[in-house]
């Protein structure tokens, strides 16, 4: 580069700064913002894919960092190579702790589907690559940043904040969250609030239109279905075609189980709150939906993520049996994730997955989540979040939403603690389908910003006004 164009760089980089620190609010050139990225990139080279899972790497990786600032910090959990991590902020009041919660585990990446790979924390055009960089290595870091922030400014805190980063969330959680919920209370006895994954936001050109917290889930009902046959040549077949044709007869009685749409009350107010700020007919839809249905419109306007509100679904979603193209092996095996509207018991709907296959195959269960309450909206902390999203984003609205997905703050739920699914990035449409699929990766800008809401919300909530 040549002198002039230095020159021109740092005139124009002089111009851009205020445009791009816009939202800075006079934490440019933090160094925090910098530790954040290294962080993170650093988390997801920890390889924690569950199963199995080894959340230990990460949890050790996340203690060191506490131990460097002098922060509270423990591995916490029965099976060493699954260890969750606990760190505390003392306030020395009885006031109501924060839980700033994620997990550790990430699901499993088939690295050949990849264009970098998913364990290298690869940064390129601007994103960090990696499994976990959305889902949710990005939260744990930006929790973690926010207690560090304090920790360093020697903020005098009205409550104790505390960090949980779990293993097993993906597979449900059991040995995991709930877990340590059961086996070691005390680290939760005085916990009144939770900040969790589950959130969503929306965007319209890199900006956000819509801020969901969750306030409840669908209820999860994972199975396997097992089949067993004679094994045998091929060549040879025995009536019906052998154990895989017979799995594939028990799927296809699974598929035609009917679930017909039906409108939950929160999901009638998710829908009428977060039809607001949507233009055209999507947004007509949502905010007019109401029993008796239109089932035409509804499948015609909302796309797939909105019509799951408002049935319960059933998914294939593995299949395994057989060795080679000329043998008919002796068992085969499909997995079903089903997804109740909330409220809904799981019973029936095992029941008739039973039935439907009837004597063919054996029904396992894998997970059986329960119909737990939704948080109330009506809290300071829903307040302060909704506040504080608005004003990151101006123009921008909140609504407390219904969550597709199942995470532990069902946990916290069950047990009368309200936990929010916060998304504190930013992320456009097509970066949010890398969760849980190819190339999951996460705009290294938007982490920023959104770690600087986290620290945002958190200072807010728990530090002592002068
Ligand atoms: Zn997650």
């Amino acid at each position: 580069m040549t002198r002039s164009q230095v020159a021109l760089t740092l005139l124009a980089a002089a111009i851009l700064a205020p445009l791009n620190c816009r939202k800075a609010e006079g934490v440019e050139n933090d160094p925090l913002d910098r530790e954040a990225e290294v962080a993170l990139v650093e988390y997801v080279k920890i390889d924690t894919s569950n199963p199995p899972g080894n959340e230990t790497a990460g949890a050790k990786f996340l203690q060191q960092l506490f131990v460097k600032e002098g922060i509270e910090v423990k591995l916490v959990g029965s099976d060493p190579n699954r260890q969750s991590v606990y760190a505390k902020l003392s306030s020395g009041t009885n006031e109501k702790a924060l839980l700033l919660m994620h997990h550790i585990d990430v699901v499993p990446a088939v690295a050949n589907e990849w264009t970098k790979p998913p364990f290298s924390g690869d940064q390129s055009g601007g994103y960090i690559f990696g499994r976990g960089a959305l889902d949710v290595k990005s939260l744990g870091v930006a929790n973690m940043i926010a207690m560090i922030d304090l920790k360093r400014r020697n903020a005098r805190l009205r409550r104790d904040i505390i960090f949980l980063g779990v293993a097993d969330e993906e597979l449900g959680g059991l040995r995991g969250c709930k877990e340590l919920l059961e086996k070691n209370p005390e680290l939760f006895a005085n916990v009144g609030f939770v900040l969790n994954e589950g959130g969503y936001n929306e965007t319209a050109v890199d900006k956000i239109t819509f801020w969901g917290i969750e306030t409840q889930q669908k209820v999860p009902l994972w199975l396997r279905l097992n089949v067993k046959g004679m094994p045998g040549h091929a060549a040879s077949p025995p009536p019906g075609g052998g154990t895989i044709a017979k799995l594939v007869r028990v799927l296809d009685e699974v598929m035609k189980i009917e679930t017909p749409y039906r409108l939950t009350p929160e999901v009638k107010r998710y829908f009428r709150d977060a039809g607001r700020s949507r233009p055209g007919n999507r947004g007509d839809v949502m905010r007019a939906i109401k029993e008796p249905l239109d089932i035409k419109q509804i499948e015609e306007v909302l796309p797939p993520g909105y019509r799951s509100m408002l049935q319960d679904t059933i998914v294939l979603t593995r299949v395994s049996g057989g060795a080679a193209p000329n043998s008919i092996p002796a068992r085969a095996s499909a997995d079903v994730d089903i997804r109740l509207l909330p409220g809904t018991k799981i019973e029936p709907m095992l029941e008739r997955v039973k039935s439907s296959v009837g004597k063919s195959a054996e029904v396992e269960v894998l997970l059986a989540g329960e119909p737990g309450p939704e948080t109330s909206s009506d809290t300071e902390l829903f307040r302060l979040l909704a506040k504080a999203m608005k004003e990151d984003e101006p123009g921008s609205d909140v609504a407390a939403i219904v969550g597709g997905g199942t995470s532990d703050s069902r946990f916290f739920r069950a047990r009368g603690i309200p936990a929010y699914g916060i998304a504190p990035f930013k992320v456009n449409y097509y970066d949010a389908d890398s969760v849980h699929g190819t190339d999951e990766r996460i705009r290294a800008r938007f982490f920023i910003e959104g770690t600087r809401l986290v620290r945002k919300i958190v200072a807010d909530f728990c530090v002592r006004a002068k």
